[in-house]
């Protein structure tokens, strides 16, 4: 899977994405992601892309031609148009079925947006799907793609070390996780769940699913409600 960023603060997001398990799987060539500067592509001397809102009003908005110029660039390289993501807080609200879906894609571009957003235009043109990582407004779409990113790449076979590792945790299959313990047996007085220790794989299976469902009602009962 290829992940293009458009960003107007490139050294944001690839230094998070450089890191752990998502750092490896780019290592490995299992994922490739690249940051692009909006602001190479602005054909202002001063390098401007943003200017005042037509209308008026408070804040800056981002000029459409760098972001298509820099899409178009990204196009010509790939042969092919990416599907592309603008992080807005108008968009669908990020879940684990949408970050499956998305990383079915071959190659994705995120549009990263600033100050008071991007011109409609740009968004009309040439996006696909608008995703939102909460009911919430940061300053930047750069946090949000870095969220994204992380969610989407890391259910691509191969960047973690085998499919039980996602297939179990909280949300996959609509329920929260069973807990987890490690080592050492016993922590200020309190001790590792017998039947973890006992070494009976059917009977941790079963205790593992009845925890999952037990602490899925207590913290959020909402989720049962929309499972069968
Ligand atoms: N004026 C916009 C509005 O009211 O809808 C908000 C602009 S916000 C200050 C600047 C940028 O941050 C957005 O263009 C978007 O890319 C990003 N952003 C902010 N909150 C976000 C969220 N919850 N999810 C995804 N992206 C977000």
């Amino acid at each position: 899977m290829k992940v293009d960023i458009l960003t107007l603060f490139p050294e944001m997001v690839e230094g998070v994405l450089a890191e752990s398990i998502i750092g490896r799987a780019q290592k490995n060539g299992i994922i490739s992601i690249r940051c692009t500067n909006i602001r190479d592509f602005s054909t202002d001397k001063h390098r401007r892309v943003d200017d005042y809102p037509y209308g008026g009003g408070s804040g800056m908005v981002m000029q459409p031609e760098p972001i298509y110029n820099a899409y178009r660039s990204i196009c010509g390289e790939a042969g092919k148009k990416p599907f592309v993501v603008y992080m807005s807080p108008q968009g669908k609200v990020l879940s684990q079925q949408l970050a499956k879906d998305l990383s079915q894609k071959r190659h994705i571009l995120i549009l990263c947006g600033h100050y008071e957003g991007v011109d409609e235009r740009i968004i009309e043109e040439i996006v696909d799907m608008e995703v939102s990582i909460g009911d919430y407004v940061l300053t930047g779409g750069e946090i949000p793609a870095i969220v994204l990113c992380d969610a989407v790449c890391r259910l691509v076979p191969g960047v973690l070390s085998s499919e039980e590792a996602f297939s179990e945790e909280s949300h996959y299959n609509g329920l929260l996780e069973y807990p987890q313990y490690t080592r050492p047996p016993e922590f200020m007085g309190r001790t590792v769940p017998e039947v973890l220790l006992s070494g009976h794989h059917a009977n941790i299976t079963r205790w593992r699913h009845e925890q999952s469902l037990k602490r899925t009602q207590e913290k959020r009962p909402d989720l049962l409600d929309k499972k069968e």
